[in-house]
């Protein structure tokens, strides 16, 4: 059939009409579709793009499936404006070649694109311009692409013509095959929710390079509901991905460090626990072998063991705070504290060393400090007689000063406690390293100073726990500034002081001692009978409930450890078991020092809490506080610890 024959066919119909040929060319549009167009057939064939969008409409479908396919499609004008129509298609031969003729009808709905809208170059200008890929694919087996923005070249490292007819690659083959089932899931899940559907997944580049892709998109359906095509937006993700791998590579490290700091700690709070019970015995022995009659050489040679003991006891305990420091597991008091008195408490501790060495030694506090602030006051001596000590030790001529001066801003004081020295000085590049673990200026092994080189990383640790800090200044020969700073809150004074009991007047109290070491035993004893007190003595928890169902005592001081029963419980049975009246005060006494073990002590019903070696004046005074005033509720508070960390 020719054209002519054609036109003498279809031309006088008022139905717009166009013919495709079997590739989806035109071959013949009538006068009614011109109008509608408002082109002729030439320039409906010339058409620099198709005239029907989306084209797959006519021509996939029409060539594929040979089905009739029907819907609403944009018509592409002749002044680029579009028009959205219904589109019927009939296949039909024409002179012996399967065409397809389809009736186009203005839709009811007449909406038009106005002049200077979206037409085709300006549409791939702003696909082109988009930071993704677009894409159109069919919902099949091969995802056929039907559309797919020119971006994907930078994506896929290949022309996005690729994927489209008539190579048609199918763009499941350069998706990493593992995540080919990730994206299957995603969509089906997607069809099923009628959702969307948000996917990660890499791609290999046809230079092997992989590619992490976002993938967001959704299925649309045909007018009968059928899924047909998946309409989406890719992103290039990969420079995201490798920062998130980098950071938790970067987190696994970070983990890992923490657990083989945490596992240092551990190593370092057993060790501590470990050396603590012999030197109980050899701090208790020592104590009672002093307070006997004895000759001035013994008596020098008691006393030397007993300095001895105090050095090795100092390092114990600043390898277990070290250890807590290290670990974050230090919880700080917040109390009321006399901010004057704590200063002045540390200094009165290293006067008698400063005077021994001939040193001036003094302080001086100015007006603006004030008297009483909130926070932890034993741990700010701690640092404090940290900085003294070493002052007094690194100097050996001149002076050690303590200075306070204080900025107060509404209910708070910006407060700098310096101490400084007139001895040997470090030197500048060894001013931030000395505030590392086990560092020291002179690691000769002609060492003159003693010291464990944890003292200033504690002090750090500690000040930075209170949300302060420590600087130093310093030159070699010239002596050191220790600056510390902190911003504490005003606190109040109470407003009477708490008498102290005279531990001297305790009457006679009835004392369990429950240890199962025979030589610890005998340092409880001795230690007792130093303040004048005596005890039954027994060997495990259930031997200590014994003996309070068959008598009633005053105080049990329970170790911790035992065989049998442990302390912890046999304190909570021994709570449960007895009447109120009967209750004694339960003092523990371990070598398990951490704030945890303190804590589990409090927690089984005991009243206070004494860390080995057990000392004289730490015994003394906790029966003191629970003893010498019975007004006096059981001692759970900071002093208590204060007293047994001295
Ligand atoms: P330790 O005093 O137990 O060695 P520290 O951590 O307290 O440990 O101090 C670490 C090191 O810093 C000291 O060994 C010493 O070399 C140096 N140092 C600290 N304070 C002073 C000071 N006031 N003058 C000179 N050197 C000091």
């Amino acid at each position: 059939m020719t054209a002519d024959s054609l036109d003498t066919l279809l031309g006088q119909s008022d139905q717009p009409l166009i013919l495709f040929d079997r590739v989806g060319t035109v071959a013949y549009v009538n006068r009614a579709f011109e109008v509608l167009s408002g082109g002729t057939a030439a320039h409906a064939r010339a058409a620099d793009g198709p005239l029907l969008e989306p084209p797959i409409l006519v021509a996939r479908a029409l060539d594929r499936t040979w089905t009739v396919p029907t819907g609403r499609v944009w018509l592409r004008r002749a002044d680029r404006t579009r028009r959205q129509v219904w589109v019927d298609a009939l296949p039909m031969s024409v002179g012996g070649e399967m065409m397809h003729l389809c009736t186009v009808r203005p839709t009811t709905l007449e909406v038009e694109t106005p002049a200077g809208g979206l037409d085709d170059a300006r549409l791939r200008e702003l696909l082109a311009n988009l930071p993704g890929g677009v894409y159109r694919c069919s919902y099949d087996r091969h995802w056929r692409t039907v559309f797919m923005s020119e971006r994907f070249a930078d994506i896929c490292g290949c022309p996005s013509a690729e994927f489209l007819e008539p190579y048609g690659r199918s763009f499941k083959e350069i998706v990493v095959e593992e995540d080919v089932p990730v994206i299957q899931d995603a969509v089906r899940e997607a069809i099923r929710q009628r959702s969307y559907y948000e996917i990660h997944f890499r791609i290999r580049r046809p230079d092997g390079e992989i590619r992490w892709l976002l993938d967001r998109g959704m299925p649309v359906a045909d007018r009968k509901g059928r899924v047909r095509w998946l309409d989406g937006a890719m992103f290039d993700i990969t420079a995201q991905k490798e920062a998130e791998a980098r950071a938790e590579a970067a987190e696994l490290e970070r983990a890992a460090a923490q657990a083989a700091s945490a596992a240092k700690s551990r190593f370092l709070a057993v060790m501590s626990h470990e050396m603590r019970t012999p030197l109980n015995a050899i701090v208790g022995m020592t104590t009672v072998l002093a307070d006997s009659a004895l000759e001035a050489e013994q008596r020098s040679l008691v006393d030397t063991v007993r300095s001895s003991t105090d050095a090795l006891l100092d390092v114990i305990n600043d390898v277990l705070d070290f250890s807590k420091v290290d670990m974050d597991q230090l919880e700080l008091i917040d109390d009321d504290f006399d901010l004057r008195a704590c200063i002045d408490g540390s200094m009165q501790l290293l006067r008698p060393r400063a005077e021994a060495k001939g040193l001036a030694f003094s302080m001086r506090i100015a007006d603006a400090v004030p008297g009483w602030v909130r926070g932890d006051a034993a741990r700010l001596r701690q640092v404090l007689v940290n900085l003294l000590s070493n002052a007094v030790k690194f100097t050996s001529a001149g002076e050690v000063r303590c200075t306070a001066e204080a900025r107060r801003s509404g209910q708070t004081a910006e407060l700098e406690i310096a101490v400084s020295d007139t001895g040997i000085g470090i030197p500048a590049e060894r001013q931030v390293d000395i505030f590392e673990p086990f560092s020291q200026v002179d690691i000769s092994s002609t060492r003159r100073y003693e010291g464990s080189g944890l003292g200033l990383a504690i002090a750090r640790g500690l000040v930075a726990r209170m949300d302060g800090s420590i600087d130093l200044e310093s030159a070699p020969g010239c002596g050191s500034i220790f600056r510390v700073r902190l911003t504490l809150p005003i606190g109040e004074a109470p407003r009477t002081e708490p008498a102290t009991p005279g531990a001297d007047a305790l009457p006679p109290l009835r004392i369990l001692l429950a240890e199962d070491n025979i030589i610890n035993q005998r340092v409880g004893l001795g230690l007792l009978d130093l303040i004048g007190q005596t005890a039954d003595v027994v060997a495990d928890g259930v031997e200590a409930l014994d003996a309070l169902r068959r008598a009633s005592y005053d105080l049990v001081l329970m170790d911790v450890r035992m065989p049998e029963l442990d302390g912890l419980e046999a304190t909570r049975r021994l709570r449960a078991m007895l009447s109120p009246e009967q209750q004694p005060r339960v003092v523990a006494v371990t070598a398990n020092a951490t704030r945890e073990d303190e804590a589990a002590c409090y927690a089984a019903g005991m009243d206070a809490f004494l860390s080995k070696p057990l000392r004289v004046d730490a015994l003394k005074s906790t029966l003191a506080r629970l003893f010498g005033d019975d007004r006096d509720p059981p001692a759970r508070d900071a002093e208590t610890r204060t007293a047994i960390a001295g």
